[in-house]
């Protein structure tokens, strides 16, 4: 094929400088990569061997196992071939990430190394087929947004890396479950609705994501809750193994959650177990103002017992009548382990709903006037999303973290 045929006219260019011929030959590709043999984190495998085979140095950068920065990198990776037509989001994940990755060290000097060994990496998983001088045009450009994005946004913030924080208090609330608040040494700039990179003591170099369940305030306190993921490296640490007086390392905010106050839209919440955290957040922050939209929460789970907040959330109900709380869950039983009684909704309050969270909140109807709000795990938020679209609400309308 000749190059010269495909040499973009800068009119068909994106936002993004690649050409729709371009973006086709990538979604393609990546399709292939991700759809082979060797799944979903092959390509993340090939790039992590080609990096460390040319830049031994930088193996000690990353944890002992590599499957959740790979895992995270596909699903970046894949985030990004998806909304390479709507560049604005894709940019700010981007930026996002270049952020959050000074935590590991990362300097500009690393990420020349990256664009060398992702290529080679991309070359190597693509060997079946013909690399033609327009997919490497394509993957190259690519490399290349992805790359400069980070590192540009990296090298512009001017907050640190990471700060440090004490555990004040651990409460294992159920035998999965714990919420856990620390004390920063200095103040996170967060704003309520985003989530944070987490280093425990327990788990050198593994780095989590997790959600702050409440509002910044003056004492520097932040708090989480986090849910044992059974065979999980670092959640079951923090559930069992955490103690106060612990130091953990806290890095950027990240996420952009947020009631717009401006688009004059009531707000629809949806969360399922510990993926209430940034909603809660953002409904306590509202209750410290004077006025505000009506916010209907939805609080998922899978048993009754999973809906371990739900006392605290019908208390701010009680005295912020602009919040509704309705409580749902799939099983209408407790497993036969559990034997704590659950708690009676104070007078006035929905009884608890049954089913799956989405389909619940989707029988209400179209949901088209509102700004809508869902956190919880990647599959919760898809079937969520599909049920509210099915239902009638746009899906320009709807929020949520990335899945990753
Ligand atoms: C934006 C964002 C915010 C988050 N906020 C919170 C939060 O506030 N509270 C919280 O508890 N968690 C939260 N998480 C999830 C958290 O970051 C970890 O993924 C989770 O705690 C598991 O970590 P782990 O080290 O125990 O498991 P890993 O060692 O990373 O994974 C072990 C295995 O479990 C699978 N796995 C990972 N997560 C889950 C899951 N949720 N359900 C089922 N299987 C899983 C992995 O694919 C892997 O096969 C958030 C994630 C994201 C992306």
């Amino acid at each position: 094929m000749d190059g010269k045929l495909d040499e973009p006219r800068a009119a068909d260019r994106t936002a993004v400088s690649l050409t729709a011929m371009e973006i086709a030959q990538l979604r393609a590709s990546f399709s292939s990569i991700t759809h082979g043999p060797q799944g979903q984190a092959h390509l993340a495998q090939l790039f992590f061997a080609a990096l460390f085979s040319e830049y031994p140095q930088y193996r000690s950068l990353f944890p002992i196992s590599l499957e959740e920065p790979a895992r995270k990198f596909s699903k970046a990776l894949e985030y990004v071939i998806d909304n390479l037509g709507e560049p604005d989001a894709m940019l700010e994940l981007l930026a996002q990430l270049g952020r959050d990755h000074r935590k590991y060290g990362i300097t500009a000097e690393h990420y020349d190394a990256a664009t060398s060994s992702l290529i080679a990496a991309v070359r190597s998983a693509l060997s079946h087929v013909l690399w033609t001088p327009t997919l490497d045009s394509a993957w190259r450009g690519l490399v290349s947004i992805l790359l400069t994005t980070m590192r540009d946004a990296a090298e512009t913030d001017d907050v640190p890396a990471a700060w440090t924080a004490t555990v004040v208090s651990h409460e294992q609330r159920l035998d999965d479950l714990a919420i856990v608040r620390l004390e920063s040494d200095e103040p996170i700039p967060y704003h309520a609705g985003q989530y944070l990179s987490v280093q425990i003591p327990q788990r050198p170099r593994q780095w989590r994501y997790l959600s702050a369940a409440i509002p910044p305030n003056a004492y520097g306190q932040i708090e989480f809750h986090v849910r044992r993921v059974s065979g999980g490296w670092v959640s079951p640490a923090i559930v069992n193994e955490t103690r106060v007086g612990d130091r953990w390392l806290l890095a950027s905010p990240l996420g952009g959650l947020e009631v717009d106050r401006d688009s004059g839209r009531d707000v629809l919440m949806i969360g399922s177990g510990s993926g209430i955290a940034p909603l809660r957040a953002q409904v306590m922050e509202m209750a410290q103002r004077g006025t505000n939209p009506r916010v209907h929460m939805f609080v998922g789970g899978r048993y009754p017992r999973d809906l371990y907040d739900i006392e605290a959330l019908w208390e701010l109900s009680l005295s912020n009548p602009w919040l509704t709380i309705v409580p749902v869950s799939e099983e209408d039983e407790n497993p036969w382990w559990h034997t704590a009684a659950d708690p009676e909704p104070p007078p006035g309050m929905h009884r608890r709903l049954h089913g799956q969270i989405g389909r619940v909140v989707a029988e209400f109807g179209s949901w088209a006037d509102r700004q809508v709000q869902i956190s919880g795990s990647p599959s919760m938020i898809k079937t969520t999303i599909y049920a509210l679209r099915h239902g009638g609400t746009p899906p320009e309308l709807i929020q949520h973290d990335p899945l990753i």
